[in-house]
């Protein structure tokens, strides 16, 4: 191999709607080197800490390899017929509108593709709905009113050319977090750039932010329509644009007019004070963006509060022109390429239209299709809800969790149980929803399979593989176009990816002539050598004109019969569920910086893991007081929907009333972590997407009799009864158990946990020992010298420090002061402890860094040259800001 170039894959990350490109590279010893592709333009080189610990997320422990009928393993064949038969006799026996295709923003373009045109051209249903439904339904729908098309006019540029940067309802610091740092290096070199964050929260984005607004939860509409009017009263209306360009401004005024900014102030539970600055600063500065994401979407009328916020860059002509413009965030890698697809249960193929006679005769005639979906089909939360009730009576779900991601998780477990029929097409063998299909697909994953995903500024890049498919897994386009086959339907004989992707190309620019946004009929007929090739490119990209385009409307021509943007008038809506003085406090979902969704391949890595170990649910510290509660101690959430256990934090940048719960942690990772089974599934009445941001909920402390860590170099069983969170801790797993029954002895649980000690060889040793003075129990287990388990007792929570203790086990042999700190609970020599993890790129811990700060290091830059903190992804920079106390 000596003297050979290393092959290097260029391919797209699978997690956030960012799309960094990432390049990949093969050792001889068949590891995987990842880096950021420095010719990429979303991320020049770039990665964050989930992008650059992807080399470490794919193994193949836990994957689904076969196909498995009732949990029995089957061949493709065998599971095929079945799929193909069950789907086409339920079909027969009551009609297109009893099956129903749950699907996801993970899918690529190509995989979207074919089920979308399955179900709508020959199934003749449009039950075809998609995770991305929890994402950005809201955005889709509020483009729609306003532009008449889903365009998302701008581009990454111009949130380095903007002067103000709006976040609302974004964390990007921690969910898209290449992008925040691209913010961050502009700011850096234009000092008149300025950042203003709208959150009930003071998330890590506020660290970059001159302005943080904690408005109250879901008065955002309220401050935009405060804004509007504030623009018109003074005399910021771009009166050329609004004339040439717009209709329905006067009633969208008459709508805004009211809201003064005392009224704003007082709604929102903001001052007058800080409004008027917001105000005055997006009215005087003319390059604006304002980005907004899940925290506007998710919402019982998140299509209004897009609509509010369109508003205002209309009334100002700021749209479609560099460094300004609205700018949706998508939360998933493929959400935008589901849009194209029509993954949508209210969309057609290509941006067009289910509800339009004349669109779905244009795909019928193209797809040459028997059997066209005539209306659309049920959105997420009511396409499980008719599964409840036996309407629906077979499924299809591929490369999602819905268990896990939908709200009211019971009610989703009893959907899959009352359905006749649960096909899952996935990756791994035991996901929460796995558990109830009938069949199970293996799918092939990232890294193995081809593709194409569309990020949120429109640019479509390739994911290739690098890796072979394992076990007898298949790319799920293929396995869609076998059963599309086997149902008896033509117009699915593809061969390759590329051969789905001309297909999508063709229709898109099919009796287009310029009258859809979305064209990349440029890409009819690619063949292999080009889609291998396929750079990164933003459409639409039309024959002849392979560069992609970066921006809509600076033409102000919009897609509506008229080609003018609409104003929607906006009367502000409060969150559909109230609180109460039985749930007095308001859920807040969301992520954390380090993982992604349901963590099956986050969970995979011990370094991401090491930011945040456990579920927990964050409160002001007034009302974590009046509720009982002490940070690390443990509470019980309750909604009308279900309930969780969580550790407690404290923090004085949650909003008074708000609790803030991350929605990763499922079955694998923890018994009582799941919040999702606590969010209401009230939905906005126009795109469908739940109110994930807001469910009224009470917390009660939680105090179990006994709590337990252990840690051993393989996975821990927890004993019955117990509530458990588990997870890689460096070399070892982690165990966090507790309850209110103890086993009689931990010497005899430690004993049939780890092994007795009187293994082969005699090489084993182990200790125990009981604190009288606090009541602990403390083990250790080593053989030859080395740590392989560890475990401690006690009635509160363990205050042992875990990268401590998850360090302990790379060592070959335990020293002695190791063996003593072991039993001790604590380390003995000084700066053994580096503290809770904030830099997971190069696992730097808090204690680490008030250690340089005490030495004198009074900066971020000043901190990353001592311990190289934050000069890998800088995703850490603003948690370290805060350590630095700015
Ligand atoms: Fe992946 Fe991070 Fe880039 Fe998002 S920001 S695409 S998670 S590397």
């Amino acid at each position: 191999m000596t003297g050979q170039a290393p092959v290097i894959t260029k391919t797209t990350c699978p997690y956030c709607g960012v799309g960094c490109g990432v390049l990949i590279e093969k050792t001889a010893e068949n590891a995987v080197i990842v880096k950021g592709d420095p010719a990429h333009p979303s991320n020049f080189g770039r990665l964050c800490s989930k992008g650059a610990a992807l080399g470490e997320t794919i193994g193949l422990d836990g994957r689904l390899l076969n196909p498995e009928i009732d949990g029995a393993p089957a061949s493709w064949d065998e599971a095929l017929a079945l799929v193909a038969k069950k789907f086409g006799d339920t079909i027969a026996a009551h009609g297109p509108d009893s099956v129903a295709f749950y699907v996801s923003g993970q899918l690529l373009t190509e995989d979207y593709y074919v089920i979308n045109k399955l179900a709508k051209g020959f199934v003749g249903t449009a039950n075809i709905d998609t995770n991305s439904r929890l994402c950005m339904a809201s955005s889709v729908a509020g483009h729609r009113r306003a532009f008449g098309s889903d365009t998302v006019p701008g581009n990454y540029e111009d949130l380095e050319q903007a002067d103000l940067l709006v976040l609302v309802g974004s964390n990007a610091a921690w969910c898209h977090p290449v992008l925040y740092q691209r913010m961050m290096a502009a700011k850096a070199s234009n000092p008149a750039m300025r950042m203003v964050v709208i959150d009930p929260r003071r998330t890590d984005s506020c660290e970059g932010a001159e302005l943080h607004l904690a408005l109250r939860s879901g008065s955002d509409a309220v401050l935009f329509n405060g804004l509007l009017a504030f623009l018109q009263a003074g005399g910021f209306r771009d009166a050329a644009f609004v004339a040439d360009h717009t209709s329905g401004i006067e009633a969208a005024l008459a709508a805004s007019s009211a809201f003064s900014i005392a009224r704003v102030a007082a709604t929102c539970g903001l001052n007058e004070g800080t409004v008027e600055l917001f105000f005055n600063w997006f009215a005087k500065t003319r390059k604006v963006v304002t980005l907004y994401s899940q925290g506007i979407n998710q919402s019982s009328s998140g299509t209004d509060k897009v609509n509010a916020i369109i508003n205002c860059h209309l009334l100002t002509g700021r749209i479609g022109h560099p460094g300004m413009g609205p700018f949706s965030l998508t939360g998933q890698p493929n959400a935008m390429g589901g849009r194209e697809v029509g993954g949508l249960a209210n969309q057609l193929a290509a941006h067009l239209d289910i509800e339009n006679s004349d669109h779905r005769s244009l795909v019928r005639r193209f797809w040459s299709a028997p059997n066209m979906a005539q209306k659309p089909g049920l959105k997420a939360v009511d396409m499980f809800a008719a599964m409840r009730s036996g309407q629906i009576k077979a499924v299809w779900i591929i490369s999602t969790n819905p268990m896990v991601s939908l709200p009211e998780s019971d009610k989703v477990r009893e959907a899959l149980q009352t359905c006749d029929f649960v096909v899952v097409s996935d990756v791994l063998a035991h996901t929460d929803t796995n558990t109830y299909a009938d069949v199970l697909l293996p799918a092939t994953a990232w890294g193995e399979k081809n593709g194409t995903v569309t990020n949120s500024e429109r640019r479509i890049s390739r994911q290739r593989a690098f890796l072979p498919a394992p076990g007898s897994a298949r790319p799920d386009w293929q396995v869609i176009c076998e059963i599309a086959r086997r149902m008896g339907f033509s117009g699915f004989d593809f061969a390759t990816p590329e051969a789905v992707f001309s297909e999508h190309a063709a229709l898109s620019g099919f009796e287009n002539a310029g009258a859809r946004d979305f064209d990349i009929s440029g890409f009819t007929g690619i063949g292999a050598d080009e889609y291998e090739a396929l750079s990164p490119v933003q459409w639409p990209v039309l024959p002849g004109k392979s560069g992609g385009q970066a921006r809509f409307f600076d033409d102000g021509q919009f897609y509506t019969p008229d080609r003018k943007a609409r104003f929607i008038a906006i009367t502000p809506r409060p969150p559909k569920n109230p609180t109460d003085a039985a749930f007095p406090l308001v859920l807040n979902t969301g992520r954390v910086r380090d993982h992604w969704h349901t963590m099956t391949r986050t969970g995979k890595s011990a370094r991401l893991s090491a930011h945040v170990f456990e579920p927990y649910a964050e409160f002001h510290g007034e009302d974590a007081r009046l509720n009982g509660l002490e940070a690390g101690g443990l509470a019980r959430l309750t909604s009308a929907h279900g309930t969780m256990l969580v550790r407690v934090k404290t923090n004085a940048g949650q909003r008074r009333g708000c609790v803030f719960v991350p929605m990763h942690w499922s079955g694998p990772f923890a018994s009582d972590g799941l919040v999702n089974g606590l969010v209401n599934p009230v939905v906005d009445p126009v795109s469908g997407q739940p109110e994930s941001k807001h469910t009224p909920v009470r917390a009660q402390v939680y105090q179990p009799k006994w709590q337990a860590l252990a840690y051993a170099r393989q996975p821990l069983t927890p004993p019955p009864g117990a509530h458990w969170v588990t997870g890689l801790a460096g070399e070892a797993h982690c165990l966090e158990f507790y309850g209110d029954k103890a086993p009689v002895d931990w010497d005899d649980f430690a004993h049939s946990v780890f092994g007795s000690g009187d293994d082969a060889g005699g090489a084993a040793e182990w200790n125990s020992y009981r604190d009288q003075a606090t009541g602990q129990y403390r083990y250790s287990l080593l053989r030859g010298g080395r740590l392989e388990a560890c475990l401690y007792v006690g009635a509160a929570p363990l205050p042992m420090s875990r990268p401590w203790l998850s360090s302990l086990f790379s060592e070959p042999e335990l020293s002695p002061g190791n063996r003593m700190s072991l039993l001790a609970g604590h380390p003995l020599e000084p700066g053994a402890d580096i503290g809770p993890i904030i830099c997971a790129c190069f696992a730097v811990g808090r204690n680490q860094i008030e250690t340089v700060i005490a030495a004198g290091a009074s900066s971020v830059d000043a901190i990353g040259q001592a311990l190289k903190a934050g000069t890998n992804c800088g995703s850490c920079k603003p948690e370290i800001a805060r350590v630095l106390g700015r």
